[in-house]
């Protein structure tokens, strides 16, 4: 009887010891990597040139077809097999 009280102690301590580890803010934050820098995604958009006219122009900015990138809608019409969307 006295060995089921010492188990039970044992385990009551071991899972104290796991759920206080777990809600330790030090912890929470520890697999953050600190040596990788976080580049801003809005400075890493890609460039893209216009099919039509060959201008560079942001992605973001871009109007998308199946033939490629267009700096404008009007150059995306006028390029042959572009407007077919
Ligand atoms: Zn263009």
């Amino acid at each position: 009887m006295k060995f089921l009280l010492l188990l039970g102690l044992f385990l009551a301590v071991v899972w104290l010891a796991r759920g206080g580890r777990r809600i330790h803010p030090r912890d929470d934050a520890r697999p953050r990597p600190t040596g990788v820098p976080q580049a801003p995604a809005s400075t890493t958009e890609e460039m893209v040139a216009c099919v039509h006219c060959g201008v560079h122009l942001p992605e973001g900015e871009a109007v998308g077809s199946p033939a490629g990138w267009f700096c404008s809608v009007e150059h995306r019409d006028v390029h042959p097999g572009a407007q077919s969307r």
